[in-house]
């Protein structure tokens, strides 16, 4: 009996997994309100859920736990959120434990998104065979991972290896939603994005100006068509990720770097123009590191939630 729940409780998508055996038999996907906290969610999760089990045929006395995925700081001893930035913001003040305690009788097991997803691609995806791994998610905000020697980095607060995105690239720059100044994703993200190109000197001559929604797609397309503001800030972009990357691996070691999220739907851009960074600023004597894409870039941190539980109640019945 290997069947476990996985949830993902992404910013805007929510999604919902049933694994048996480490495959991913169904899912399903709601639409995150996560300005409404995370408690507001609950119901809707547990429908899904049963809904999950119910067309399977599946008997909740058949499923070993809930790996629970989520994007900020999480306590994976305790399984509960630690810190958030601006999205379900009760999540420190929520007991997930409990509550799938109350509802189903299974454990849960709670983790930072990023770490999910790079235990996902770990164990299925591109870092196969891989023990030294970074994994860099870009996106709406940055999120990173860290796998050394086969463990994952977690550090005395639960925080190491998770902050990538914050990682300064600029100390003159821009204020970030952290609290400090000329972080990655301050300088390079879907947030920051509309703003970096109004600030273009010449914006008002830009064919990206017509775009409704200033977003990596539009910046992609019109740095295509040769549009010098979007290509100047496209380059901006890859110099701060490449930045934010090298950082990394001068401070991990990795043998390779996993890249996923949003704005990698464009990596035949991203990709090699980020490698050739790497390739000619990172410190690594011993060669290069390579750059790879996330093979499950949707589904990775569902397989690694089940990964987790799989893990976490296996060593529990050899230690008791
Ligand atoms: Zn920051």
């Amino acid at each position: 009996m290997n069947h476990t729940i996985a949830i993902d409780l992404g910013g805007t998508i929510i999604k919902i997994g049933l694994l048996i055996n480490g495959d991913l038999v169904d899912r399903k996907e709601i639409v995150a309100q996560s300005t409404f906290g995370l408690k507001s969610q609950l119901p809707e999760l547990e429908r899904v859920v049963d809904q999950l089990l119910a067309s399977n045929q599946v008997q909740k006395e058949s499923i070993l736990g809930i790996g629970f995925s989520f994007a900020g700081l999480v306590d994976s001893v305790e399984n509960r959120i630690l810190s958030t930035n601006q999205k379900y913001d009760d999540g420190p003040d929520t007991d997930l434990v409990g509550w799938a305690l109350e509802k189903w009788n299974w454990p849960l097991f709670a983790m930072n998104d990023a770490r999910m997803a790079l235990l996902g691609e770990w164990q299925h995806g591109s870092g196969q065979r891989c023990a030294d791994l970074v994994m860099v998610t870009l996106g709406t905000g940055i999120g990173s991972a860290v796998l050394i020697g086969g463990e994952l980095l977690i550090g005395k607060h639960f925080q190491a290896g998770n902050l990538g995105g914050h990682f300064v690239v600029n100390h003159h720059g821009t204020v970030c939603t952290c609290g400090n100044i000329g972080c990655v994703e301050a300088e390079a993200s879907t947030w920051r994005l509309p703003s970096l190109l109004k600030e273009h000197p010449e914006f008002d001559q830009s064919s990206i100006k017509n775009e409704e929604v200033l977003d990596f797609k539009a910046l992609f397309h019109h740095a295509g068509n040769n549009d010098r503001v979007a290509k100047d800030v496209l380059d901006y972009c890859l110099s701060a990720w490449a930045a934010g990357i090298i950082t990394m691996i001068h401070a991990f070691d990795p043998e390779m770097i996993i890249l996923s999220g949003g704005i990698m739907k464009s990596s035949e851009v991203i990709l090699p123009a980020l490698q050739e960074k790497v390739n000619q600023l990172a410190w690594t004597p011993w060669g290069k590191v390579k750059l790879v894409e996330a093979k499950f870039p949707d589904s990775a941190a569902l397989y690694g939630a089940d990964y987790l539980v799989r893990t976490a109640m296996n060593s529990k019945k050899i230690t008791t």
